[in-house]
C-alpha cells in the first residue's frame, strides 16, 4: 500500500523506501487521451474466454495443508467483532456507536479506515462460496445491513468510514491518502456478498455507491481525472466493469473507463516496460481492471496492455517465489533483480493481485505457463504468509538473507495485506480447475474435488503433494460422459507418467503443457499420475551466482536460527497511521555456498520429506519449504561459488 508520508525512522536497515514521490508523478498529456477508444456496450463481440475457472461453490478442499490454512483463516475471521468493524462507519454517518475503535490502519484518525471492512465482506462471501460457511455468510449479511443504514443516513449513496471531505481534498490536490482505494474495497465487498453469497441488499448498496461515484466524477474533466488517477485507487475500474456486467447497464461500463489510467496503459499496450519507479500494488489492480475491460468491451488495447504487463512482470520482474516488488516499487530495469533483495520484498497484496491477473491470462490462452506461475505464487507467495497458530498475516515476504517473517498483531495492524490475505486464504480452492465446453483442466495438485454440473461429472483429487509426487484423480459420473481431462504437466517435472484404471498409458506431455485424456468416462475411473520432483536452481537473471533452490514448485529456505528473535521482535508493533512494520533486529549473514557444480544436488542431500541438509560446507544447514518457516531467520537466495 502506497504511503504518503515518510517512515518515522531513519534506521537504514529497517527503513522502507520513501515513496512520497509516487504521489506526484507527471501528468498525462492531453494527446494521449484519444488513444483509448470509448467502447460502448453495443460493440461487444462474443466470448473471449477459452476457459473459465470453476465457481468456488463447485470446488471443495479435502484434508491437507490448504484446508488447514483455510480453517485457520476462518477462525480468525470469526474472531472479529462486527461492531468494531462498523464503528467508524456509524460515527461518520452520524449514527451512535460505543464500540472500541480498531487500531493500525483502521484507527479513527487513519485515512484508510474502512478498507478492511470491505476486505472482510469479500472474505465472508468467499468463505461461504468455498466452504459453505454459513456463520461467515450471516456475519457478512449483518454487516451489509448495518452499512446500508449508514448509507441511508448519508442520503446520497455515499458510504465510507471517513467523510466525503477526503474526496474534496483529492480533487483539490491536497493531502488525502487514497480515498478511492478504500471505496473500491467496500464496493468489491458488496459485489462479492451479492454474487457469491446471494445478498440482494449488497447490490442495492453497490448501486448507491456507484451512483455517488458517477456523480462525483461527472464534473471532472479528463485532465483533472488523470491527475486524480495518479493517487492509488485500487481496482475502481475492475469493480465498475463487473457491476456493468451484472446490471447490463452501459453507464457503469463508461464510468469504469474513466478509471483506466492511460499514462500507464499506453506504453504497456505498445510493448514497452516503463514500470521502473512505479508503485507495484498501485499498478496491478489497475491492470486487472484493464483485463476485465478487455473481456467486456473487446478493446484490444486493454488486452495488449494487460497481456504484456503479465509477461514482463512474471518473466522479468518476479523472484523465484512468484512475488515481485522491493520497498513496494520496481526500482530497476526489467531483468535486474540480484540487487533487489531486502526485508521489504514481495508485498503480499502484489502476489495476490498477480494471481488474479493470471486467472484472466489463463482464461484467454489456456497456456500452461500461466498455470505454472499461479502454482509458484500459490506455494511460495500465499501459503506461508499466515501464521498457523493465530491466523495473523504478513505484509512483506523478506528475501534478503537473515530476516524473518514479521507478522502483524490482530486488531492493531490492518495493513492492506491483512485484508488481501484474509481474502486469499478464503479461496484456496480457486484456479485448481478450469473448464470449457469440452474439457476440464487440472491446474493445481491440491487435495480437492470439483463438481462439473453441466456434464454430470465429479472429479476427486487425492494427493499428499508436494510430500509425494503421486496424484490420483477419480471420476464420479451419474452416467457415462465423454469429456477431455487435461492435466497440467508442470515446468519442473521430468519423466512423468500416468495410468488409467491401473494400466500404464503410453506417452506423456512435455513440461509446461497438458496431458489430455479424451474418452467416455465411467463412474470409478481412476487416473494415477506421477510427477517426479527434483532439486533445481533458480538463479537471478542478472547474476547467476545468486540463486535460490527449489524442489519441484517449492522454494526452499535455509534455517538460520532464532538469535535475537523474541516475542517483541517477531511481531510488528501496533502500526501507527501510515507506517509499515519495522524490523527491530539486524539480519544475520548467510554463508557463501561452496558447490562442485551448478546443480544444487551437489551441495544438498535429502534428510527427510521436503527437508535437505547441506554437504561439504563449513557449517551444515537445513533447508525446508519457505512456506513452512515461521518464527525463525532464513535465507532464500544464496551466493553460490562453483
Ligand atoms: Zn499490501
Amino acid at each position: 500500500m502506497l504511503r504518503d508520508s515518510p517512515s518515522p525512522s531513519d534506521n537504514t536497515m529497517a527503513q522502507p523506501f520513501d515513496r512520497r514521490t509516487f504521489l506526484h508523478g507527471s501528468l498525462l498529456t492531453a494527446g494521449a487521451l484519444s488513444y483509448w477508444p470509448r467502447v460502448v456496450f453495443g460493440q461487444v463481440q462474443g466470448q473471449r474466454l477459452l476457459a473459465r475457472p470453476f465457481e468456488l461453490s463447485q470446488v471443495r478442499l479435502r484434508p491437507g495443508a490448504a484446508l488447514d490454512a483455510m480453517n485457520v483463516n476462518r477462525r480468525h475471521l470469526l474472531a472479529y467483532d462486527p461492531d468494531r468493524l462498523l464503528h467508524m462507519f456509524r460515527l461518520t454517518a452520524g449514527l451512535p456507536s460505543s464500540a472500541e475503535p480498531l487500531g493500525g490502519w483502521e484507527a479513527p484518525n487513519n485515512e484508510l479506515r474502512g478498507h478492511f471492512t470491505g476486505h472482510y465482506l469479500t472474505a465472508c462471501a468467499l468463505s461461504f462460496a468455498q466452504a459453505d460457511d454459513k456463520a461467515l455468510q450471516e456475519r457478512g449479511d449483518a454487516i451489509v445491513a448495518e452499512l446500508a443504514k449508514c448509507q441511508a443516513k448519508f442520503g446520497n449513496g455515499y458510504l465510507s468510514a471517513f467523510p466525503e471531505e477526503l474526496f474534496d481534498r483529492l480533487r483539490a490536490n491536497q493531502p488525502a491518502w487514497a480515498p478511492f482505494y478504500t471505496l473500491h474495497k467496500i464496493m468489491a465487498g458488496m459485489l462479492d456478498m451479492h454474487v457469491l453469497a446471494g445478498n440482494a441488499q449488497a447490490r442495492d448498496v453497490l448501486q448507491g455507491m456507484s451512483t455517488w461515484t458517477a456523480q462525483w466524477v461527472r464534473s471532472i474533466d479528463d485532465a483533472l481525472m488523470n491527475r486524480i488517477l495518479e493517487r492509488e485507487y485500487g481496482g475502481m475500474n475492475e469493480v465498475l466493469y463487473n457491476f456493468a456486467e451484472l446490471t447490463k447497464e452501459d453507464r457503469w461500463r463508461e464510468l469504469a473507463q474513466r478509471f483506466n489510467r492511460s499514462r500507464i496503459f499506453e506504453p504497456l499496450a505498445a510493448g514497452r516496460d516503463e514500470l521502473q519507479g512505479l508503485h507495484v500494488n498501485t499498478t496491478i489492480p489497475q491492470v486487472i481492471g484493464a483485463a476485465r475491460g478487455y473481456e467486456l468491451t473487446g478493446n484490444t488495447n486493454l488486452h495488449d496492455c494487460s497481456d504484456y504487463f503479465w509477461h514482463t512482470v512474471t518473466e522479468r520482474r518476479s523472484y523465484c517465489t512468484g512475488g515481485t516488488s522491493n520497498g513496494e516499487s520496481w526500482n530497476a530495469p526489467p531483468g535486474k533483480l540480484a540487487a533487489e533483495l531486502s526485508g521489504y520484498t514481495q508485498e503480499c497484496c502484489v502476489t495476490y493481485n498477480m494471481q488474479k491477473l493470471t486467472r484472466h491470462v489463463f482464461g484467454w490462452t489456456t497456456d500452461a505457463r500461466a498455470a505454472d506461475f499461479y502454482e509458484r505464487a500459490y506455494y511460495n507467495g500465499i501459503l506461508g504468509v499466515q501464521h498457523p497458530r493465530d491466523g495473523s498475516k504478513l505484509y512483506y515476504v523478506p528475501l534478503q538473507s537473515g530476516f524473518w517473517k514479521l507478522f502483524g498483531t490482530s486488531m492493531h495492524d490492518f495493513w492492506c495485506c491483512t485484508g488481501s490475505m484474509a481474502e486469499a486464504f478464503s479461496k484456496l480452492g480457486d484456479s485448481i480447475y478450469f473448464k470449457d465446453d469440452d474439457g476440464l483442466y487440472v491446474n493445481l495438485f491440491v487435495p480437492s474435488e470439483v463438481t462439473w454440473q453441466e456434464k454430470g461429472l465429479r472429479l476427486v483429487q487425492d494427493t499428499t503433494f508436494p510430500e509425494s509426487d503421486r496424484v490420483t484423480l477419480t471420476v464420479r459420473a451419474s452416467a457415462p460422459r465423454r469429456a477431455q481431462l487435461r492435466i497440467r504437466v508442470p515446468y519442473w517435472t521430468i519423466g512423468g507418467s500416468a495410468s488409467l484404471n491401473g494400466k500404464q498409458l503410453e506417452g506423456f506431455a512435455t513440461p509446461s503443457s497438458y496431458f489430455v485424456l479424451d474418452r467416455t468416462w465411467r463412474d470409478g475411473d481412476r487416473v494415477e499420475l506421477r510427477l517426479p520432483m527434483r532439486l533445481h536452481a533458480a538463479p537471478m537473471p542478472d547474476d547467476p551466482t545468486v540463486q535460490a533452490v527449489m524442489y519441484g514448485p517449492i522454494v526452499l529456505a535455509g534455517k538460520l536460527g532464532t538469535a535475537g528473535l523474541t516475542a517483541e521482535t517477531l511481531r510488528a508493533e501496533p502500526t501507527k497511521p501510515r507506517t509499515v512494520p519495522e524490523y527491530k533486529s539486524e539480519p544475520v549473514a548467510a554463508p557463501v555456498i561452496r558447490a562442485s557444480s551448478s546443480d544444487p544436488a551437489s551441495w544438498l542431500k535429502a534428510s527427510g520429506p521436503l527437508e535437505f541438509r547441506t554437504v561439504g560446507q563449513q557449517n551444515e544447514l537445513t533447508l525446508v519449504p519457505l512456506n513452512r518457516i515461521f518464527d525463525e531467520r532464513y535465507a532464500v537466495y544464496w551466493k553460490v561459488a562453483v
